[in-house]
């Protein structure tokens, strides 16, 4: 499991720890400088007066070497950390990000999902969620291979990340061929006006396949489900979308439904 942000140092703990590194040092330093001046010279009072220029040469190299060496090991210690901490946050980010398209995977949707969840209980707005699946996707990769299949599974990211942008929606690639998306604060008309303009959007704009081959159609099916703010959670949420999207499949693909009441 991945250690999260606050367990690296911060700044501020680097900036304390160097302090204090730099004060142990500075003590360490002048009681081994006294130590070593008292067993060169001893303790006879006369002896000490004579050597009373090396006693503070001494005492002030053993205080000066390290406090300037220590803003250098902190500034190389900061650097060090600051790469660490954009190498944590880059990891973080891929943790929750599908490759092949660029959206939210699912750990970063329900994540995600949930934050908007936890918004909308507290702003009192309802939550739908959509489950969105391509149609007939296997023919798609045996009629035309794997590769035309992830490109038509990346175009169909774009085209419902597109039509959920003006409603602010949390997208998130489910796994395989299908798709979520989360709105908040809609109407179940403006829920499902979303869910029939991202299957038309599908429609409308076909997959590009080059060559002389004519550009393929691809549609989607999609299942809605709806929740007051304070009965929503993500994971029923789906599971009602998903119950939703399977009669969507049934009743002949390429529409919406939304759960039956
Ligand atoms: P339906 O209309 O009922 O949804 O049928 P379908 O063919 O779309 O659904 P099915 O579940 O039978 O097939 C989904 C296929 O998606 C099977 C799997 O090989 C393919 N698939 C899953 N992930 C990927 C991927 O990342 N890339 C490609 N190219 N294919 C994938
Ligand atoms: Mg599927
Ligand atoms: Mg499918």
């Amino acid at each position: 499991m991945l250690a999260g942000p606050s367990t690296i140092m911060s700044k501020a703990d680097v900036i304390r720890s160097s302090a204090l590194v730099t004060a142990a040092s500075i003590a360490i330093s002048l009681v081994l400088t006294s130590l070593a001046l008292l067993f060169l010279c001893g303790v006879d009072p006369d002896r000490l007066a004579r050597t009373a220029e090396i006693w503070i040469n001494g005492l002030v190299i053993g205080a000066v070497v390290p406090l300037c060496v220590a803003p250098i090991v902190t500034w190389r210690l900061l650097a060090t950390m600051r790469a660490l901490n954009n190498a944590h946050a880059e990891l973080d980010r891929l943790v929750r990000t599908d490759p092949l398209t660029g959206l939210l995977n699912r750990r970063g949707f329900e994540e995600a999902a949930e934050t908007a969840i936890a918004v909308a209980r507290r702003a009192q707005t309802p939550v739908a969620l959509l489950m969105c699946d391509i149609d007939h996707f296997k023919a798609v990769n045996d009629r035309h291979g794997h590769e035309v299949g992830d490109r038509a599974i990346r175009h169909v990211a774009a085209l419902l990340a597109e039509a959920g942008r003006g409603a602010g929606a949390v997208i998130g690639r489910h796994g395989g061929e299908e798709f979520c998306l989360l709105v908040t604060d809609l109407s179940i008309r403006q829920a499902m006006e979303l869910a029939d303009a991202a299957r038309r959007a599908c429609i409308e704009q076909p997959l590009a396949l080059g060559g002389d081959a004519s550009p393929m159609t691809i549609s989607v099916s999609i299942g809605l489900a709806m929740a007051a703010h304070d009965d929503a959670d993500c994971a029923s949420l789906v599971a009602r979308a998903d119950a939703a999207l399977y009669r969507a499949k049934a009743e002949g693909r390429n529409r919406v439904e939304r759960e039956a009441a």
